[in-house]
């Protein structure tokens, strides 16, 4: 029995996986199938149970439903996440486990690597099966490191934004930027080179400072960076940096970037709403990097990926738009488009 909590859209499926004798080692939920195989990637994490690692899966399936459906993806949703063991454990046989039990859904799921899981996981996990994505990229085609790929996408949603709501370009505004990360990083260049005045902030100092050199970033304390003076926030670092406490001292009227879950809650939405202060949803603007896994899983070129991944501008526009007619919060306007799409694919299905 499940929550209702996680009741308006329930999962298809959810599978478990097992060590063969009957422990437990994680699961795999399709949430959505509609547009395609479940496509999300695979979190190895510590859970206090298995409730909580299941609660956690339908979450991120569902989220990664409505990511791939605003991408314009031929995929579905799904997740996998596996409970990381206390202390030392054979990280290959657990992975082969996984392995197993994704090939039993016959690609259904694909799957690639998430928070706790790497390349090399991935390539343990292609021994076994081949509906996996996020292994290293053949000249020319698809595949490698997303990070480039969601940063390219979190500037075209930027400055969709900053347009709309400033009537401005990049060049014309200071963008605060959390976390010099893989995708702070390649964000913070690709702002460098249109000319934006960059404020930069990590948990790890040096971090900030090595980016700051190299872009002619001012370093900003990672304790109040969201309060920086900046016309945009850009959260590259953690989730739930936009609550009630953090909303109303924000001092940007953008907020665009590429941390996954940024709102704590979809009422946060409203209070940003509220203060006009113009949010690009999360799921619709890092979706560079779920675009180049899909199409890494497909066979396709890395010139495919970028148009797709410039597509996110002109998507992030046309929803704006309609929040804007609608007098909606940007986060549920992006929510009713990505149920839309995926009851028009099912409406589709049924017809045939
Ligand atoms: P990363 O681990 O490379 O970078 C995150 C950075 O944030 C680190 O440098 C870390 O020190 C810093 N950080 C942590 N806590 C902080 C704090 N409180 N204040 C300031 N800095 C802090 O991760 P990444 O791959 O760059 O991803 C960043 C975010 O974007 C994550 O939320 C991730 O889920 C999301 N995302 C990433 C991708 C991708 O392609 N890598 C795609 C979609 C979404």
């Amino acid at each position: 029995t499940l929550p209702h909590t996680i009741g308006d859209t329930p999962p298809e499926e959810i599978h478990l996986i097992e060590d063969g004798r009957g422990g437990f080692l994680g699961v795999i939920v399709l949430h959505s199938t509609v547009l395609g195989p479940a496509a999300g990637g695979c979190r190895l994490w510590h859970y206090p149970d298995r409730e909580a690692l299941t609660i956690d899966a339908i979450r991120l399936a569902r989220g990664m439903s409505y990511k791939n459906a605003m991408a314009g993806l031929p995929f579905g949703g799904g997740k996998a996440v596996l409970q990381c063991p206390e202390g030392d454990f054979d990280r290959g046989a657990l992975l082969e486990r996984f392995a197993e039990a994704v090939e039993r859904l016959g690609g259904a799921y694909v799957t690639a690597e998430d928070v706790g899981t790497a390349v090399g996981d991935m390539e343990r996990v292609r021994t076994r099966t081949a509906h996996v994505a996020g292994l290293r990229a053949a000249e020319g085609m698809a595949g490698g490191d997303p990070s480039p790929w969601t940063a390219l996408g979190v500037l075209e949603a930027m400055r969709v934004a900053v347009h709309a709501r400033l009537g401005k370009d990049l060049a014309d505004v200071a963008v605060a930027v959390q976390g010099a990360g893989n995708v702070g990083g390649h964000l913070c260049r690709l702002l460098a080179a249109e000319g934006a005045r960059l404020i930069v902030a990590d948990a790890d100092e040096r971090r900030a400072q090595a980016l700051a050199a190299e872009t002619g970033a001012r370093v900003f304390p990672a304790a109040s960076i969201a309060e920086a003076d900046a016309e945009v926030f850009a959260p590259c670092a953690l989730g739930a940096v936009l609550d009630r406490h953090s909303i109303p001292r924000l001092r940007a009227a953008v907020v665009a970037g590429a941390a996954n879950n940024q709102l704590a809650t979809a009422e946060d939405g409203a209070l940003l709403h509220a203060r006009d202060i113009l949010y690009a949803p999360d799921y619709v603007a890092n979706a560079g990097g779920i675009i180049n896994v899909a199409a890494e899983y497909l066979g396709e070129t890395a010139g495919e990926v970028e148009g797709r991944v410039r597509a996110i501008g002109p998507r992030m526009r046309a929803l704006f738009e309609r929040a804007m007619r609608e007098g909606l919060p940007t986060n549920i306007v992006a929510d009713r488009m990505a149920r839309q799409i995926m009851a028009n694919a099912a409406g589709a299905k049924h017809a045939h």
